[in-house]
């Protein structure tokens, strides 16, 4: 969890705070169950481990509805390969109607080889990017953080993890090289048409600039172009400027450095992003101060000494490969959540991994990045500090018993090592019994 949330959790009365009285909890927990209110959440549990993850994230929030007193009501909505075999598309409408007319949305994970060949209009990626696009979630929040009993599990030096380390990446994710123009061209003067048919001659140049990457050509002819392809990275001034506000406000909630990561010694886009963070940064957070780095050293530097980092702001593209390389310094990919928010409350929550199709259906998935995922939706979604606390204090405690999945488990003893079910319900019982013991005191 990251300070900023941290904080945040201290001002609505962290349910965890060690020295508080008996009265208070007591109080608190009935408050806590009075307030029992209806929460509709969208599932997208999409493909490979997404079901598996999501589930586990669904099964804990039942225990935390159960013991607290909310009720989380799920509408399964399909999107990405599963909906491409159902319906022909990544995104069909239900599921974006879905998602908009619910409280929050938890999201498993989209992709696979499957689906590898489609056109990329009709990629399951698709269905990722449209939803972001539709729910107009401009902000994507990645708190990376060391769980202390998961130090063996970094791939980091001893004397590196020692110094610990707590970052919050926070990604545009509307806008980029992910929405900007795209296309494929092909190069006029290297076409060698000798050998085509006549019809197909005229067919080939009859293709134009703009439309060629949606022509689909006979595999024989399309030995016959050279093709290029492109994607623009683009970004404006309103785009800049709107998630540096959520990166300087964040950052002046914890420890008020900020990093701005660019590749501004190429890129014009890189420029502008660089001029408007410091323009932003002089006029309305003096008190943060902003730092400039190259996308490059960045993804040296994280390696090298995380420690450095509050918060990094940065690109759609950068920011989806740093935090995905910031992910293994904790440990594994399968720890690290994330949430995507814009204007409203309304938000998406995923674990930052992919459909991991090489270990999908197999039990072995770590829940544990989903699991947090939900914690971050009842915290900045559904308003539930407090529910948001006990997962994340019971995931903590659960590593802190031992207890490990795979992909986390480094030199754990084998006994020690569980599936994707059985951690999901060693969290859960260290949520009911927290819980339980507050409610005798
Ligand atoms: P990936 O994140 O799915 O997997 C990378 C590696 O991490 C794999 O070895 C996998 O087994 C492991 N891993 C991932 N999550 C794990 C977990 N919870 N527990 C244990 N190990 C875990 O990345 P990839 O293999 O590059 O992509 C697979 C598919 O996912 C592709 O189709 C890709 O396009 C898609 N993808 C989807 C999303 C998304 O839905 N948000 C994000 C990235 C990639």
């Amino acid at each position: 969890m990251s300070r900023n949330d941290k904080q945040n959790s201290e001002k609505n009365m962290n349910y965890v705070t060690k020295n508080r009285t008996q009265h208070d909890t007591k109080n608190r927990i009935q408050h806590n169950k009075k307030s029992n209110t209806q929460h509709n959440i969208a599932l997208l549990k999409g493909d490979g481990i997404g079901p598996e993850i999501v589930n586990s994230a669904c099964k804990v929030l039942g225990a935390i509805g159960e013991k607290y007193g909310h009720t989380f009501i799920y509408k399964e909505y399909l999107a990405g390969g599963c909906a491409i075999d159902a319906t022909g598309e990544p995104l069909p409408q239900k599921t974006i109607d879905g998602c908009m007319s619910s409280d929050s949305v938890l999201l498993g994970a989209v992709g696979g080889p499957k689906w590898d060949n489609l056109a990329g209009d009709l990629r399951p990626e698709k269905a990722l990017l449209g939803i972001r696009l539709a729910m107009g979630l401009y902000s994507n929040l990645r708190p990376v953080r060391l769980f202390k009993a998961l130090k063996e599990a970094s791939p980091l030096r001893a004397s590196i993890v020692a110094k610990g380390f707590d970052i919050l990446i926070v990604r545009e994710l509307t806008g980029g090289i992910y929405f900007g123009e795209r296309g494929r061209e092909i190069l006029k003067d290297v076409t060698n048409l000798s050998n085509v048919e006549k019809n197909d001659r005229e067919a080939l140049l009859n293709i134009t600039k703009s439309d060629s990457h949606k022509t689909p050509l006979k595999p024989n002819l399309k030995t016959n172009l050279k093709e290029s392809a492109f994607d623009t990275e683009r970004y404006s001034t309103d785009e800049i400027e709107r998630i540096g506000r959520v990166a300087f406000k964040a950052a002046a909630k914890r420890r008020c450095q900020l990093t701005s990561v660019d590749k501004a010694n190429v890129l014009e886009s890189s420029r502008l992003w660089r001029e408007v963070m410091h323009r932003l940064g002089a006029s309305e957070y003096p008190q943060v101060k902003l730092t400039d780095m190259l996308v490059d050293n960045a993804a040296m530097q994280l390696i090298r000494d995380p420690s450095q980092f509050d918060v990094i702001v940065t690109t759609n593209m950068f920011g989806d490969i740093l935090s995905d390389e910031a992910s293994q310094l904790t440990g594994s990919i399968g720890m690290l959540p994330s949430s995507s928010l814009g204007l409203g409350k309304r938000g998406l929550y995923e674990p930052i991994s992919g459909s991991a199709p090489d270990i999908a259906g197999r039990d072995i998935a770590n829940p544990i990045a989903t699991i947090l995922s939900a914690a971050m939706m009842l915290r900045h979604s559904l308003c539930l500090p407090l529910a948001a606390d006990a997962i994340e204090d019971a995931v903590e405690k659960t590593l802190d018993q031992g207890w490990r999945t795979t992909d986390i488990a480094a030199d754990s003893p084998k006994n020690y090592v569980l599936g994707t079910k059985d951690m999901t319900a060693k969290i859960i019982e260290q949520i009911l019994s927290v819980s339980d013991a507050r409610l005798l005191m």
